[in-house]
């Protein structure tokens, strides 16, 4: 037989546990209790759970205490209910939890009391907030601040599944800037990185919102457009180049330096691999280089 010591049990625990009866006046507040709101056990035992000593607030900021409690609606019904709230800390500031109120019966199985059992969530909200830091600096290019190839091929890859299920159509731009080698040549690398963020900047904001613009690579940027004909996927380059073309940089010496971009572009083919629609836009990007760069070829 093993020997279950709920003291050392209840002391040891992360999780805060506390127990009411059943007009809600805590009995029992264990050390976990203590530790996740900063109340000890003897600033809180006997004292009622009205009494609004933690007053849990639901996301919207509601008062659980008068309505929507999870420990009264257990006293009510008997159910188990599992609620995310946010405790007040006795320091002030409002501590996340994952609470989960229990019923306990006595051998006439009568509804004696009601256990609390809440976890700290805030470990978990720093994560999440940690991980959507993350994906972004994994998803963004450094330079330009738009997204990185890495997204590109998630995203694209995405695409070609939507079109696979719901036949949703897109287009794809393969954008280069016209000589930049000159312009770095000329001006030096950092007004060529000037250039570079002037252009992704312009493209983004010419762009709609749903549209995802990436840096291919260099001085190459791609463009998906969802749910677009061939005709207006080319309206949507010429305005781009157009646009590009009339945005500049003012050097110290008060000269304005623009650059010029050759586009290349196609819609996707139902079942062809991603990289063939890849290759195609960026042919015909070549196509525009070769008929004079500053222009737009879409087929
Ligand atoms: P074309 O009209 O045929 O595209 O000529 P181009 O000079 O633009 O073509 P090329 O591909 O030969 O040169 C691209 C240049 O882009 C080469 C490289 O110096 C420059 N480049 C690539 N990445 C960066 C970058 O991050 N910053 C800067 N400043 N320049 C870059
Ligand atoms: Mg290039
Ligand atoms: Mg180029």
């Amino acid at each position: 037989m093993f020997k279950f010591d709920k003291d050392l049990f209840m002391t040891n625990l992360y999780e805060g546990i506390y127990v009411v009866d059943k007009n809600r006046k805590i009995l029992f507040w264990n050390s976990g209790s203590e530790k996740i709101t900063g109340y000890k056990a003897e600033e809180v035992i006997n004292s009622f759970c009205y009494d609004n000593i933690l007053q849990h607030v639901d996301s919207t900021g509601k008062q659980l205490c008068f309505s929507g409690c999870p420990l009264q609606g257990t006293l009510e019904t008997g159910e188990i209910n599992e609620a995310e709230v946010f405790l007040h800390h006795k320091d002030g500031h409002r501590v996340p939890v994952s609470v989960k109120s229990i019923p306990m019966y006595d051998d006439n199985n009568n509804l004696i009391a009601v256990v609390e059992a809440f976890t700290d969530a805030s470990h978990r909200a720093v994560k999440h907030e940690e991980i959507v830091k993350l994906k972004k600096i994994l998803d963004i290019d450094s330079l330009t601040s738009i997204y990185n190839r890495r997204y590109l091929d998630f995203y694209l890859n995405n695409a070609v599944l939507q079109n696979k299920e719901f036949n949703s159509p897109f287009g794809l731009l393969f954008f280069d800037i016209d000589h930049f080698k000159k312009v770095n040549d000329t001006y030096g690398h950092i007004i060529g990185d000037k250039i570079l963020k002037i252009i992704a900047k312009t493209l983004k904001l010419a762009l709609r919102p749903t549209d995802v613009l990436g840096r291919w690579g260099g001085e190459e940027f791609i463009a998906v457009i969802k749910d677009v004909s061939v005709d207006i996927l080319a309206d949507v380059a010429e305005r781009l180049r157009i646009i590009c073309k009339n945005s500049f940089l003012t050097l110290d010496n008060g000269e304005d330096l623009s650059v010029t971009i050759s586009i290349g572009g196609s819609l996707y083919i139902p079942e062809e691999p991603i990289e063939s629609l890849i290759a195609r836009a960026d042919e015909y990007m070549y196509k525009a280089k070769e008929n004079g760069r500053d222009r737009v070829v879409i087929k």
